[in-house]
């Protein structure tokens, strides 16, 4: 049990450097569908989650 826990360790370090890239919340105000979706993403969403469509998304500041 302790060899799968140390692969999983080290694994989930390799993880956190990744992750420095942050999540972002975007909105994604859609003219197709009328719908505003957030969406947490490392990238900028480019299409509508609903309707697939083009959208310019907007990056939503996080409030804390
Ligand atoms: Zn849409």
């Amino acid at each position: 049990m302790e060899e799968p826990l140390k692969k999983l360790q080290s694994g989930s370090k390799h993880l956190t450097k990744e992750r420095e890239r942050s999540l972002k919340d975007y909105e994604v105000e859609c003219e197709e569908c009328d719908e505003t979706t957030y969406v947490a993403s490392y990238q900028k969403p480019i299409f509508c989650p609903i309707c697939g469509r083009r959208v310019e998304a907007e990056e939503v500041e996080n409030a804390e």
